[in-house]
């Protein structure tokens, strides 16, 4: 075949997407903990609604999007996060309007035209969440808690939390020109890149990933030391609050993250288990973003997690259980009426909520049997003429091998497969 999935996606099935499921479920149970409900955006949006966002600056907007013109030549983007869209949901559905604060998350596919590599794709998937309409350094210390409680329950260790502050526009200001001044001195030796962020966005151009550019970075001026009293608190409150929950972390004054909306907190949680795709999730503050949107200034706080990179910490740890699908019971048959009767045993069965599997390619006793035991029914039976007149049948364990009599009409009020063991 001819036809290949586009670059930079793949499919997910068998046991992988039993493992994604898994974790999806895990996702939303934290969610419930933390009292946050969920928001379902639509995968394409406006241009503009990235471009006002995410800033026109950044790598994401200049290179990344999935661009293109419906048939009444409108601009669409395929989302390449997630945060625009739930903000102009937010708005769009005066959901300001609610009791706030708002929280939200959400688990949805993202697409940024990136060079593939691992825990790199043109098709990802990103967990997040977003509070709106909190100023408070409290609601950072919510947000990164769920983000730490979530790797604990994943069981994912060696993740360092890296948090940084960047100030308010003010302060972003200030830092503006003491870095382009920094920056200046070193220009000749950065990349082609860095050069025109040098320009356009300084800021842009500690985020850079080339490693010659970040030794030219190594004495750069932090962002910290131009925080006005204000910022300077809230920072000094979140860690306050970080310390009294008992999570670590480290200041980091290198992070700006990818996008233009952050303002006050940024963090990332970073992890060298995985190679150069260390970021395993990265948020902050936003408090500019919604009158990018033409809305009220608005508290708003929250993160996203690339699950692709999430799935390769899990897979490291090799705790794949061997039989992913629960099957309770294979209802195989022999003979014209055997075939007839144990179809309707196995919808009977699907009926009373028992994961019960049956022969649909008519195949001999034997293979059927060797297909039960492939897909690790735990229970196995066959239905032919002799047991439909005497009402008896033999269900097995397929794992002990013990067999039991029991009659065919009590199978089929059959609730809990466990039961015929006792
Ligand atoms: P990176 O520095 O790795 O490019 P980023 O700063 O562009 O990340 P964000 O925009 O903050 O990433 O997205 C949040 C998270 O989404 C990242 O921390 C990462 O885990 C994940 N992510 C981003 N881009 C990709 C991608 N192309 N493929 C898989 N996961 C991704
Ligand atoms: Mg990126």
């Amino acid at each position: 075949m001819d036809l290949k999935a586009p670059r930079g996606t793949k499919d997910i099935y068998g046991k992988e997407v039993y493992m994604w499921q898994k974790l999806e479920n895990v996702l939303r149970e934290i969610c419930e903990n933390f009292c946050i409900e969920e928001i379902r955006t639509p995968i394409f949006e406006h241009t503009e609604v990235f471009q006002r966002s995410v800033g026109e600056t950044t790598d994401i907007v200049q290179k990344e999007m999935y661009t293109f013109a419906d048939k009444k030549a409108r601009s669409l983007t395929l989302k390449p996060e997630n945060t625009a869209g739930v903000a102009r949901a937010y708005l769009e559905n005066k959901l300001y309007a609610d009791v706030q604060p708002k929280k939200m998350y959400y688990i949805a596919p993202c697409f940024r035209y990136e060079r593939p590599q691992a825990g790199r794709m043109r098709q990802f998937h990103q967990f997040g969440i977003e509070v709106f309409g909190s100023f408070e350094a409290s609601a950072d210390a919510e947000v990164i808690s769920l983000a730490y409680e979530l790797l604990k329950r994943l069981n994912i260790g060696n993740v360092e939390l890296h948090i940084n502050s960047l100030g308010g526009p003010e302060c972003r200001k200030k830092y503006n020109d003491v870095l382009k001044q920094y920056i200046g001195k070193t220009l000749d030796g950065l990349c082609p890149d860095c050069k025109e962020r040098f320009t356009k966005n300084p800021l842009r151009v500690l985020d850079c990933k080339n490693d010659s550019c970040q030794a030219l970075l190594a004495g750069a001026p932090a962002v910290l030391d131009c925080l006005d009293a204000e910022c300077t608190a809230h920072f000094e409150m979140l860690k306050t609050i970080l310390n009294e929950m008992d999570i670590p972390y480290v200041v980091d004054p290198k992070i700006v993250r990818g996008l233009d909306y952050y303002t006050r907190t940024v963090f990332e949680f970073v992890t060298t288990e995985i190679g150069a795709q260390g970021t395993v999730c990265g948020g902050g503050r936003y408090d500019g973003l919604l009158t990018e949107f033409g809305g009220n200034k608005t508290g708003a706080v929250g993160f996203g997690m690339g699950l692709e990179r999430i799935m390769l910490l899990l897979e490291k740890q090799n705790t794949a259980e061997q039989r992913y699908k629960k099957i309770d019971v294979y209802v195989g048959s022999v003979g014209d009426n055997g075939l007839k009767k144990s179809q309707a045993v196995v919808y009977q069965l699907r009926k009373n909520g028992l994961n019960a599997e049956g022969d649909i390619l008519s195949r001999s006793v034997k293979a059927q049997l060797k297909y039960a035991d492939k897909i690790g029914a735990n229970f196995s039976t066959i239905i032919g003429d002799n047991e439909i007149e005497n009402d008896c049948i033999k269900l097995k364990n397929m794992f002990t091998g013990t067999e039991y009599q029991i009659k065919l009409t009590a199978l089929m009020d059959t609730k809990e497969i466990s039961q015929w063991e006792n």
